[in-house]
């Protein structure tokens, strides 16, 4: 149960003073529904209007509070905007209105009255002017105007000052928590207590004090990280305790499928199967990351490992974070599981009926020593008889969670996550708190480079001329449309025109493949391309991971400046697999901003995942890597993973100090941490604690 003094934080928005459903539903949008989500939407900037000069030395751009006399109104008159002429004994300027009402101009600024203005002045020829004040108060109001005014994030349609209004009353009715900090530690730091900490960071005084070290800041930063590494340590323990098992194979069905390859394994993939597989015989329970580039042969180690579980007596599992990837995965393990004697069932969210049910029978009873799946795997009627490996293929999709439902399919089940995204050392601890990596870090032999040119889209008609030669040659295509969520029916509507368009240039071959799509559609349209007539496939992003079809050996990205770095590097490792070699088109529509121009660039000079990951990094910052959905690392509101990395080594640090020293939060700030955990909302934790 939620600790008492929380519920006020918990309850939704409306609960503050003037708060209705409307405006509930814009603060939502930049916030969250409940009154703890505004404690956490720190300031972004602050607008300074504490300088207030007379007119005659007020300097031009700069935001003034000024006192003025309101001295004559000019209604606006065919393209004339509405203007109030003022005065201040020492200059004049006008304030500039577009789409004013006279009635509401008049009363807000009413002639021969002195009023407090505030906002940016600007010159028009040789008069001054302020288009649009943001603020207007009577003279006895001035204290309230010219102050340091904090910036938010904001959406269309919420009044900055209804957003502040609302974000002071969360402040206000933060209530004073138990303290869950090291005393030591936060005097060393010379941090505030909670409740100042959040006040302080919602008043900065100046810039300075929006920098990510400001000690409330820090302060904060430090609460959120603590409680993301308490829980994550506290489930750890918790596996552990329920410790692994050693699980060693025989190495006889591994042979079977490694004779079985057209190739041998690259030196990188054998240490990290030898990692693996030491891991696993030891009696600790594995966690595991397996990082390689995309096309750098995760599968095959994956699969591998699995057999040496089908060896030591147990089944393995292998999950997929969509049901196409799942079927691509289970189309190619397939065939390499056959030539060891073996099945590999399949359980997605589309099976269902007498096959699932059969599927579920043979898991259950041990007869089917592999399954491959979505998260359909985790549902509550499938059991296994023996789970001893969970293979998840992560991409980046999954939630702690969801890994820790599959694990507590068997009894201390290893996990091994695959990713093809090289994760820094610091962004790991916050996804995983304690892990252990192997990496692939080199690629099989052959591989052809991609060549990798950036067109502007008006050239589109070059670029069908080039697909046509390539069909004509051979190849198979990729051509690849935005889709995003926000406008994703847009998004759609143009994939579908593109494909109509490429259809009649080269009919009969042109298919088209999105996630909203019915699933044996999008089956028909991947094997046309795989093995049919399909030369061309329009695909939205899905195909962003684990298709293979070493003949497309070319790909073209339409809008491809509205793609992440680390996406286009996704969607680029699909070609450049088969002996031809490949290009990537990245078609761009002008004009292009700082950072989409630095991408590109960077996608042409660059083949290399590490050196892309990293660049990514630095265009986007840490905490924007982390925040991204996509992403799938815990959402941190407060803290940032690459301004913080010293905070997150102190946190985890300290996280395992109290699990080692007070496992089940019994201690005074055991107690307070408990709460903690409450407030960042990593209370599953807690049930561990409890039934641990
Ligand atoms: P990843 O999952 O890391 O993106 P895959 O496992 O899909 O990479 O492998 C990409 C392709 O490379 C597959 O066609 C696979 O059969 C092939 N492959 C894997 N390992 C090797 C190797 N050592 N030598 C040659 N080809 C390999
Ligand atoms: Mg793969």
């Amino acid at each position: 149960m939620r600790p008492e003094p929380l519920f006020p934080l918990f309850a939704p928005v409306t609960s503050l003073p003037g708060v209705g459903p409307r405006l509930a539903a814009l603060v939502e949008r930049v916030a969250g529904p409940r009154v703890v989500d505004l404690l956490w939407h720190l300031p972004v900037g602050i607008i300074d209007r504490r300088y207030a000069p007379r007119l005659a030395e007020v300097e031009i751009g700069r935001i003034a509070t000024l006192t003025l006399r309101i001295d004559a109104h000019q209604p606006a008159e065919g393209r004339r905007p509405y203007r109030i002429l003022c005065s201040d004994g020492s200059g004049s300027i006008a304030l500039v209105f577009f789409h004013a009402r006279r009635d509401q101009m008049e009363r807000a600024y009413p002639t021969g009255s002195t009023r407090i203005v505030s906002g940016r002045v600007e010159s028009f020829g040789d008069a001054l002017q302020m288009p649009h004040p943001d603020r207007v108060a009577p003279p006895e109001d001035a204290a309230s105007v010219q102050t340091v005014e904090p910036v938010h994030a904001m959406t269309a349609g919420l009044p900055p000052a209804v957003l502040r209004r609302a974000i002071a009353a969360a402040v206000e009715r933060a209530p004073a928590l138990p303290e869950w900090l090291d005393p030591a530690w936060k005097a060393r730091q010379g941090w505030p207590d909670w409740r100042a900490a959040l006040a302080a960071a919602h008043a900065p005084g100046g810039e300075a004090d929006l920098l990510p070290t400001l000690p409330a800041r820090a302060r904060l930063a430090f609460d959120e990280l603590l409680a993301s590494q308490l829980a994550l340590n506290l489930l750890r323990r918790r596996q552990r305790r329920v410790s692994g098992r050693p699980r060693v194979g025989d190495g006889s069905l591994q042979r079977l499928v490694l004779d079985a390859l057209p190739f041998t394994l690259t030196r990188s993939q054998q240490r990290c199967l030898a990692e693996i597989l030491a891991d696993m015989a030891t009696p600790t329970r594995m966690l595991r990351l397996l990082q390689g580039d995309v096309g750098s042969g995760k599968t095959i180690v994956a699969l591998l490992a699995m057999l040496a579980v089908v060896e030591s007596g147990g089944q393995a599992a292998l999950m997929a974070p969509t049901d196409l990837l799942a079927r691509q995965h289970l189309a190619r393990l397939a065939p390499l599981a056959r030539s060891a004697g073996l099945e590999v069932g399949f359980l997605s969210g589309r099976d269902k009926g007498k096959a699932r049910e059969a599927t579920l029978a043979r898991l259950a009873d041990g007869r089917l020593r592999l399954v491959v799946g979505t998260h359909a795997l985790f549902q509550e009627d499938v059991q296994f008889q023996a789970l001893g490996l969970a293979v998840i293929d992560e991409q980046h999709r999954f939630g702690v969670h969801q890994r820790l439902l599959l694990a507590r399919k068997g009894d201390a089940v290893d996990v091994l996550v695959t990713t093809a995204t090289p994760i820094p050392r610091t962004l790991l601890l916050t996804a995983y708190g304690d892990i252990d990596v192997s990496r692939i870090d080199e690629k099989p032999p052959g591989r052809r480079p991609v060549t990798t040119v950036v067109v502007p889209a008006e050239r589109l008609d070059e670029v069908a001329g080039g697909v046509a030669r390539a069909l004509a040659a051979g190849a198979k295509v990729y051509w690849v449309c935005p889709l995003i969520e926000e406008s994703e029916q847009l998004d759609l509507a143009a994939a579908t025109e593109r494909a109509a368009q490429l259809e009649k240039a080269f009919p009969g071959r042109v298919a088209l493949i999105h996630g909203r799509m019915k699933g044996p559609e999008r089956d028909a349209a991947m094997a046309g391309f795989a093995h049919g007539d399909i030369g061309v496939l329009v695909a939205t992003t899905v195909i962003e991971v684990g298709v293979d079809v070493p003949e497309a050996t070319v790909m073209v990205i339409e809008h491809a400046e509205r793609f992440g770095l680390a996406q286009l590097h996704q969607l680029r490792g699909r070609i450049g697999r088969g002996e031809r070699p490949s290009t990537c088109i990245l078609l761009h529509t002008p004009p292009l901003g700082e950072t989409a121009r630095a991408r590109l660039r960077i996608m042409r000079e660059t083949e290399d995942g590490f050196r892309i990951a990293e660049e990514d990094l630095r265009l986007r910052g840490g905490g924007e890597v982390l925040g991204t959905r996509q992403s799938g690392l815990p959402d941190f509101r407060l803290a940032d993973p690459a301004a913080h990395a010293d905070l997150m080594e102190a946190a985890r640090d300290d996280a395992r100090l109290i699990v080692d020293r007070d496992p089940e939060l019994r201690t005074e700030r055991g107690q307070a941490l408990r709460t903690l955990l409450y407030l960042f909302e990593r209370d599953a934790a807690i049930r561990y604690v409890r039934s641990g």
